[in-house]
């Protein structure tokens, strides 16, 4: 961090040294992630200028903090986040560094997009070491369900009409629209998935219960042993045995993981290996909040297909 201090300094001069281009439109909005850059798009329109900070095809937990991501954040009047210590690896020292009063955790200018949605996995009891490291808070990858899409699109919604009450109506409209389009998309996808209710699968991290629970799929295990921690020999052998046991045929993988030890069990198994988008921008079809789902479900439903002849 000591790093990102000194470009600090050297960043936030220069930054002042600009003058504030005219043409900067709005409220400026910086978000973690794609999707909720995305969804802020929807909501704003051209009243906000938004930029992400993580890319959809790197993982969320682990992310290099950029020197413009401390110019991005210094900036910025709004800063949205995904929540449940996600970003807890990379995000607070940034906020620190940013020096930027109005974006920070419980200002005006901070919006935690978990605090209004559908949380899985919140742990009971107490939380240890052992547990692995990354879900203490419950699955923060809870974006990957339409329904918390169309949550964090409200909540941004209400922010940004608190923020910039001139553009209320705007706002209002926009949520509007992108609620019945994305409605008319779920219809969609629901009838591509009903055949494949209840089928099992696998999934490289715990990416996806939002996804799957919403789709009516069932996830039998995890290529990771533990949360963060990476596939270990003994596990492995465990997991082959239990899907072989069950006719688990399906490895779901996020781009940012190595497909080595997924293709191995594949391989023995005569299944498959599917690297599905886990945000906005994992992959270049998934260009926003709605085609990030239309690659999933594609992808899902016709690699289902071909594995069960439904
Ligand atoms: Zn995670």
């Amino acid at each position: 961090m000591r790093t990102l201090t000194r470009f600090t300094a050297a960043l936030l001069l220069a930054a002042s040294a600009l003058a504030h281009p005219a043409a900067a439109a709005g409220l400026r909005v910086v978000t973690t992630t794609e999707d909720l850059a995305s969804l802020t798009r929807e909501i704003g329109g051209d009243k906000v200028t938004v930029t992400a900070l993580a890319k959809g095809y790197q993982d969320p937990h682990f992310v290099d903090p950029k020197p413009s991501f401390i110019l991005a954040v210094n900036q910025a009047d709004l800063l949205i986040v995904v929540g449940r210590e996600l970003e807890i690896g990379w995000l607070p020292p940034l906020i620190n560094s940013a020096r930027n009063a109005k974006i920070q955790p419980g200002g005006n200018g901070y919006l935690d997009a978990s605090l209004t949605v559908k949380i899985l996995e919140l742990p009971s009891g107490q939380i240890t070491r052992a547990m692995g490291d990354v879900h203490p808070q419950g699955n923060p990858h809870y974006w990957l369900d339409p329904g918390n899409g169309r949550r964090m699109a409200l909540a941004i919604k209400e922010k940004l009409s608190q923020l910039d009450a001139a553009n209320k109506a705007t706002y209002e409209a926009r949520y509007a629209d992108f609620d019945k389009r994305l409605a008319a998309a779920e219809k969609k996808w629901d009838a591509q998935m009903a055949p494949y209710k209840g089928t099992q699968i696998v999934t490289y991290h715990r990416s996806w219960p939002n996804f799957m629970e919403r789709f009516g799929l069932d996830v039998m295990g995890y290529v990771e042993p533990k949360p963060g921690i990476p596939p270990s020999p003994s596990h492995t052998i465990e997991l082959i045995a239990e899907m072989k046991a069950k006719g688990v045929k399906l490895i779901v993988v996020e781009p940012y993981f190595d497909l080595k030890t997924p293709q191995s069990i594949t391989n023995q198994l005569g299944g498959k290996v599917l690297v599905l988008a886990p945000s906005v921008g994992g992959v270049k079809e998934a260009t926003d909040y709605i085609q990030l789902f239309e690659y999933n479900v594609n992808l899902i439903a016709s690699s289902l297909k071909q594995l069960t002849g439904k």
